[in-house]
């Protein structure tokens, strides 16, 4: 929604918009030498290519309306331009763009792979917004560079869309995240082999503009301490400090720990938002681990439907590294590899203070959880028993196959006199499905009596009630990209037909208020029964 006096400021055209003329990136070691792909580019932080544009018959695919007047000061009507398609497709580039490649490393499903980097995104330069934001916008998709290896540097329809609705609905959620602009698609096809059964076949490739304040990862700074690149090593995290955690002082000494500490908590507090929706990345790599604690790179990801805290979204993740229930674990392994790449800019009693920090990590994410799932179930105050309270309803879940978004909400809906055993749960699908299990009626009353405690405390029961429900509402979502709405979303875009998916990014800009077109679709009803046999790769 446009604010008054808003549409002035709004730039209708790419003509009036412009890049800040000093990306602060140029700060940083840059290679220029771009047509050589070598298999590794020591002491340089970018490299300087140009995207080679999406041709033949471009179409906008759709659109955040959100991304584009908040983040980039542009007009929604900008979006009918043809000169904003090809923006995307990588054709037209605004005034004061510098097209880099970032170069990084990672740890790919526990083993170090060495040098990766964006292998098919640019970023195309910065971007000062009026509320004095600088945003770095990117380009994926948009072709190959020294760092794209065997691959063709290109992203396919499906991909971009997958997270152009996901990274726009964890921002609704209010789930940090790297933001997606727009997507447009071309005739010109790829070829994937999606599901790895020696089938390729051909695929549209398409292009997502996406925004965030950094893209630095956790491999970022992997690969300049594998390399031995200590000085671009310390340089890159003084610009890091100097640019994104302004309250550490450069002249800090100890600057690197604080440096790792706030770059771990935030990483934390990230998972444990990840948990509270049913969020599961499905490949979390340290190249896949933004330094700025943001949900990043979106590929085989998936939110729970029926609850199983063993949900493997990446169907290519046989052993089942990156399941639901693992991910703080896993987020904290990607922690430690992240304080293993910091460590030799430490002294020994640094190197000790870091290792003091690592040590609190687990018992940290492990209350931030339940801080998140307390806040669930409608608890203000922090109780002895909470814990087991919250692990009996998740088991119960678990073992009845609730869904995990629709229980909660349903939870919010029941009165005090619906909360036993007895009531009639025949317009609550996913309670339905929860109170056929035997402790159900247990944990209720346990549920009802944890409440009460709470209530004696308030002047009112009915206010004490309303307050609940409206707490509980407004932290649990009645809408999630699910797996389904997406695919069938996808399916009608490759034909161009641009409706379903545009619908769907409008549900979610809102996805904690009912919306009775969306629930007539089944938005919010158990998803159809070949929506669990849905699976989804890493190809993209
Ligand atoms: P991802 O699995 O998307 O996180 O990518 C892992 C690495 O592979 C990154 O370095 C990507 O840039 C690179 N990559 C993935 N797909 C392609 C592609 N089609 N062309 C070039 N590089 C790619
Ligand atoms: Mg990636």
């Amino acid at each position: 929604m446009k604010m008054e006096g808003e549409s002035n400021i709004l730039k209708k055209n790419l003509t009036e918009w412009r890049f800040s003329q000093y990306p602060k990136y140029i700060l940083l070691p840059i290679d220029e030498n771009h047509e050589q792909s070598r298999d590794v580019i020591k002491n340089v932080v970018f490299s300087e290519v140009p995207p080679r544009p999406l041709e033949h018959n471009i179409r906008l695919v759709c659109f955040s309306e959100d991304s584009l007047t908040h983040i980039l000061d542009m007009d929604p009507e900008i979006a009918n331009r043809e000169e904003f398609a090809e923006f995307i497709a990588g054709k037209k580039l605004p005034y004061g763009a510098l097209p880099v490649a970032h170069r990084y490393g990672g740890h790919q499903f526990g083993m170090w792979v060495g040098q990766l980097g964006d292998g098919r995104a640019h970023i195309l330069g910065e971007y000062v917004n009026r509320n004095g934001e600088r945003w770095q916008v990117q380009l994926k998709g948009s072709g190959q560079t020294p760092y794209s290896r065997v691959h063709d540097g290109r992203a396919v329809l499906r991909a971009c869309i997958r997270e152009m609705v996901a990274s726009e609905a964890c921002h609704a959620l209010g789930i940090p995240t790297t933001r997606s602009v727009g997507v447009v698609v071309s005739d010109e096809s790829v070829l994937r082999d999606e599901f790895y059964s020696g089938n390729p076949h051909r695929e549209r490739a398409a292009v997502l503009l996406r925004a965030a304040p950094s893209w630095f990862r956790f491999g970022s700074l992997e690969v300049l301490a594998r390399g031995g690149e200590l000085p671009v090593l310390s340089r890159l995290c003084d610009f890091v400090i100097k640019e994104h955690f302004p309250e550490i002082q450069l002249s800090d000494e100890n600057r690197f720990i604080r440096l790792f500490s706030e770059v771990a908590h935030r990483t934390l507090d990230l998972v444990a938002k990840w948990q509270g929706v049913g969020f599961t990345h499905g490949l979390l790599n340290t190249d896949n681990m933004s330094l700025l604690g943001l949900t990043m790179d979106f590929g085989p990801f998936g939110f729970v439907d029926s609850y199983d805290g063993g949900f493997v979204a990446n169907c290519s993740d046989g052993e089942g590294r990156y399941a639901h229930a693992k991910q703080p674990d896993i987020v904290l392994w990607n922690v430690g590899q992240l304080a293993a790449a910091l460590k030799p800019l430490l002294n020994s009693s640094q190197q000790v203070h870091m290792t003091h920090i690592l040590r609190t990590l687990d018992t940290y994410c492990k209350n931030k959880i339940l801080e998140i799932f307390r806040m669930k179930i409608g608890l203000k105050e922090e109780r002895w028993g909470d814990e087991q309270l919250v692990e009996k309803l998740l088991d119960m879940m678990q073992q009845t196959g609730a869904d995990f978004t629709v229980t909660f909400r349903q939870l919010a809906e029941l009165e005090p006199s619906e909360m036993v055993n007895e009531t009639n749960l025949d317009t609550k699908w996913s309670l339905k499905r929860l109170s056929s299990h035997s402790s159900w009626g247990c944990w209720l009353d346990q549920y009802r009596e944890r409440l009460d405690k709470e209530a004696a405390e308030a002047n009112s029961l009915g206010l004490f009630e309303d307050e609940r429900r409206r707490r509980m509402l407004s932290v649990n979502p009645v809408y999630v990209p699910r797996n389904w709405l997406m695919h069938e979303a996808i399916l009608d875009a490759d034909k161009n037909d641009f409706r379903k998916l545009r619908f769907l990014i409008d549900v979610l800009r809102r996805p904690f208020e009912v919306n009775a077109e969306a629930d007539k679709l089944g938005f919010s009803s158990q998803p159809p029964q070949w929506a669990y046999a849905l699976k989804i790769s890493c190809s993209s």
